[in-house]
């Protein structure tokens, strides 16, 4: 069975380039080692002259890192912790060293000033203008908060590219590692944002998104700390999220609000919540298997189990398909062409493992015969050996033949006579071994298709490891 594991293995191993062996593990260890050091405030002579006999300062700090990451909390390096080290990430600590600082730093003003000390040559300056502007502008959507640009006098937060040491105790470290930082409010270097020279800055999905990275280290020059939801802004290791217009999540905005006081808007901003594997109330716009895996989508986010993480890995479907939006209608798996197919509205997407095709998104009428009163698709699947691929849309379902490569004659027909028990409004459907499993609010239908009955009805999160609750 092949697997979507072994893809993300494999970018680890190509980028760091050693076999695998000894060499794998000293280098690992120092890759631990400088990790912990740097964002975990592990001492260097504590682990050479520990304190406390019983207890290893590496194991201790890998746990709290581990428990950041809600990874399994081994205080081992498994694999898992291994890659999120090894991705490129803020330069500011996941923890505070409050020997430095104490309280929660915030400016007392709320119509601050940036200015822009140098730019980057990957970007026109307009373009690097505009991405500082609009990255004050995710945090001043949601917050009493104003940002004026000013090229005279001095700013609150001033913004610059830098190489290597430049002299703030926290040099960079060539292209990727460490891709920015920034400081808490304050005076003199307090608010300023600094960016990696030597990362390749973009304006598009490809590595870094300017905008991305600034919004993020803005958040520290405003007091921010980092947050360990993956759905958040102020997550530690670079994500993609959306290409003009950064959403933030929910714990996002409770944090800058929690500093300095709700928005002026009339109506409150509110974020997007991460989903959580073993909510009761959780519910998926769409399902489809990858590679013998199957992978579940909610909003941004995409669950998959792994075997690292106790009950279902959460991640941003930005990280896996970057080309992708969020809010995925309707996804399903053509085994024998190794494509998966993502909807959205009318238009879809294909993908060969994590690569979505060029030419894409086309729309859903001239490759597969809808009518134009066929907007959105509420769910699909495939089958394997029929070649057959299943659309449900309202109460009705289509049939298209993944071999003549068009719809079938006679289509669309009721869902209700055809899969008794369903209803209509489906939200997903997956298929494994010979059963279609519906996916309808909190519940999941499990129909066999010989029998054409449900022979089960479960919650919809029974595929992750939730326990009886
Ligand atoms: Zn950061
Ligand atoms: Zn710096």
């Amino acid at each position: 069975m092949k697997s979507l594991l072994p893809l993300l293995l494999l970018c680890i191993t190509a980028s760091h380039g050693f076999p695998a062996g000894l060499q794998t593990k000293e280098q690992d260890a120092k890759i631990i080692q400088k990790y912990l050091e740097k964002f975990y405030d592990l001492k260097i002579d504590e682990v050479k002259n520990p304190k406390n006999k019983n207890s290893n300062p590496v194991t201790e700090k890998l746990k709290e890192m581990q428990e950041f990451f809600g990874l399994k909390v081994t205080g081992k390096p498994d694999a898992e912790t291994l890659k999120i080290m090894k991705m490129p990430r803020c330069g500011v600590p996941d923890v505070f060293s409050f020997a430095i600082t104490e309280g929660n730093p915030k400016w007392d003003k709320n119509n601050l000033t940036y200015s822009i000390e140098n730019y980057t040559p990957d970007l026109a300056r307009e373009d690097v203008d505009d991405a500082f502007r609009k990255a004050f502008k995710v945090w001043s959507d949601v917050s009493p908060l104003t940002f004026t640009k000013i090229s005279k006098g001095e700013a609150d937060i001033k913004i610059s590219f830098n190489y290597r040491d430049h002299y703030d105790n926290s040099p960079f470290d060539g292209p990727n590692g460490i891709l920015a930082h920034a400081f808490q409010p304050g005076p003199g270097i307090g608010g300023d944002a600094h960016f990696d020279e030597e990362e390749r800055w973009t304006k598009d999905h490809k590595n870094y998104n300017l905008y991305h990275v600034a919004a993020h280290e803005f958040g520290h020059s405003l007091g921010l700390a980092h947050s360990s939801d993956i759905g958040a802004l102020m997550y530690p290791t670079y994500g993609f999220n959306d290409l003009d217009n950064i959403q933030l999540s929910q714990d996002d905005i409770d944090g800058i609000q929690a500093i300095y006081g709700p928005s002026n808007n009339p109506v409150q901003p509110t974020g997007s919540t991460t989903p959580k594997a073993c909510d009761k109330k959780l519910t998926f716009d769409a399902i489809t298997t990858v590679r013998g895996e199957k992978i579940f989508f909610k909003d941004r986010f995409y669950l998959r189990k792994t075997p690292y993480i106790p009950e279902a890995e959460v991640n941003l479907i930005s990280l896996f398909w970057p080309n992708l939006p969020g809010g995925i209608e309707a996804a399903h798996e053509v085994t024998e062409k190794d494509i998966v197919r993502f909807f959205k509205d009318s238009k879809f997407w294909v993908a060969l493992g994590t690569n979505v095709l060029p030419g894409y998104p086309k729309d859903i009428y001239t490759t597969f015969g809808f009518p134009k009163t066929v907007k959105k698709i509420d769910a699909s699947v495939s089958e394997e050996y029929t070649g057959k691929t299943y659309f449900f849309v309202g109460n009705n379902y289509w049939r298209y033949d993944e071999r003549r490569r068009s719809m079938d004659a006679g289509y669309p027909k009721l869902i209700i006579d055809d899969f008794p028990g369903i209803g209509s409004k489906i939200d997903a459907v997956v298929n494994d071994s010979g059963f279609f499993y519906f996916f309808i609010g909190t519940r999941q239908y499990k129909f066999d298709l010989q029998a054409k009955r449900v022979v089960a009805i479960l919650k919809s999160n029974s595929w992750f490891n939730c326990g009886d609750y």
